[in-house]
């Protein structure tokens, strides 16, 4: 089976490059499939709740500091509202280059682990250490245990890709796409393929 708090294998290496928008809320489908539709911090999936009011537009460097970033799609993350605000305005190691799977692992009790001192940095600031976010993995792990097991339909819906992917192919940037290569790579076009998996 998949597990639900894989975090990737290696730094993520941005594949969209959406520019020009005035407005960062513009940006949100680019970020929904860069991100693979789930926290970049927390792994939390679209498809374990009722998506739209949960996830935020992170700004990595705060607009507080750094108000020419607000726009900056470099400068944004794909993140739910509780590890939105458990970063606040704070500076924190850059989580696409250390929350990866060769150096952060969830064991089956929920609890996180790294030995690398910039991820446990990162993961006491948000609090991924925490008795609930520890509680909710665990929960969540079990679910999809017991998914695997029994249901094999629920184990789909709960590790497969939102049915509303974002045709990015339709959008047009105000300010064009520096990595146009990338909207061939989404999960929408790879759906159309029949190379999307089925779980993830
Ligand atoms: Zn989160």
């Amino acid at each position: 089976m998949s597990s639900p708090f894989l975090y990737p294998l290696d730094s993520h290496v941005l594949r969209h490059g959406p520019q020009g928008y005035s407005d960062y809320s513009s940006y949100r489908p680019w970020l929904r499939d860069e991100f693979s539709y789930r926290c970049i911090y927390c792994l939390l999936r679209e498809q374990w709740g009722r998506v739209r009011g949960i996830y935020a537009i992170d700004h990595f460097l705060a607009v507080s500091r750094h108000p020419a970033g607000i726009t900056d799609y470099e400068n944004l993350l794909y993140a739910c509202a509780t590890c939105n605000t458990a970063k606040g305005d704070r500076v924190i190691p850059d989580p696409l280059a250390v929350l990866v799977g060769s150096t952060v692992r969830v064991e089956e009790d929920g609890t996180i682990h790294t030995d690398n001192p910039e991820a446990a940095r990162l993961i006491e600031l948000l609090g991924l250490a925490s008795p609930q976010s520890t509680e909710f993995r665990m929960l969540w792990i079990g679910i999809v245990s017991l998914a695997t097991r029994y249901e094999p339909d629920l184990y789909r819906r709960l590790m497969s890709y939102p049915d509303d992917l974002p045709d990015l192919h339709a959008l047009q940037p105000p300010g064009g796409n520096t990595r146009p290569d990338g909207v061939g790579q989404s999960a929408q076009v790879r759906r159309e393929r029949g190379e999307l998996p089925a779980v993830y």
